[in-house]
């Protein structure tokens, strides 16, 4: 299968490029949707964390408190370390499912912490960023939200700069324009996609 990943920074309209995308025909797959996926109730990953962690990791309901995983994570780097290598291959098998899965003629596997993290670049055979400048993050950020410019910058500065992840790049949406323009870019792309991934099929 041609898998396309598909990344950048908060609010630069990976959501917005992915379901243009899907609108096509692609199957998108959600890494997000993934990293929730593996520690609900009942899942491997949830039963380690809470071997890892202790109960007091869990709500009253059974499901993960993630403001207290988040909190653990951030004051203590090792244990940050620790999840990290617990849930990166068990996202990466969710991914793999999906791939083989997936109805469409290519995979678009959105990750938006591709250059963060690196974990899941083996199952791609492209990359894609989507690309604004910061400014344009914080405002989407303001106005979606209703975060404020601090705390916007802030937040952009715990991800990679756009730099990093321009460098990474196969092919770049700019996503500063209007929506004709966007859906315009995104169709071309498409039709490259359906070419590249017809020889993949061909030489397979
Ligand atoms: P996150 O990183 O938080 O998951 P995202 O990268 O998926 O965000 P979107 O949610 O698609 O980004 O877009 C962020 C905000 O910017 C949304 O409110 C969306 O409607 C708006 N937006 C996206 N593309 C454009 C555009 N070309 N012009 C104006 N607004 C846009």
């Amino acid at each position: 299968m041609f898998v396309v990943g598909l990344t950048g920074g908060i609010a630069s309209g990976k959501t917005t490029v992915s379901d243009l995308f899907a609108s096509l025909g692609a199957t998108v797959v959600d890494t997000d949707i993934g990293a929730r996926a593996v520690v609900a109730p009942g899942q491997t990953g949830l039963d380690a964390i809470v071997r890892h962690f202790g109960k007091q990791i869990l709500k009253p309901d059974g499901t993960l408190d993630r403001a207290a995983l988040r909190q653990r994570v951030f004051d203590e780097p090792e244990q940050r370390e620790w999840l990290e290598s617990l849930l990166h291959p068990l996202i990466i098998d969710w991914a793999r499912q999906r791939i083989t899965e997936a109805a469409g003629p290519y995979v678009v596997l959105v990750i938006p912490l591709l250059v963060e993290s690196g974990a899941l670049r083996e199952l791609l055979s492209r990359v894609l960023v989507v690309d604004v400048p910061e400014h344009v993050q914080v405002s989407r950020l303001q106005q979606r939200d209703g975060s404020s410019e601090s705390a916007a910058r802030a937040i952009l500065r715990t991800q990679a700069r756009r730099d990093q992840r321009l460098a990474i790049a196969d092919d770049v949406i700019e996503n500063t324009s209007e929506q004709a323009a966007l859906r315009a870019r995104v169709e071309t792309l498409h039709q490259h996609y359906l070419s590249l991934a017809a020889n993949v099929g061909d030489n397979a």
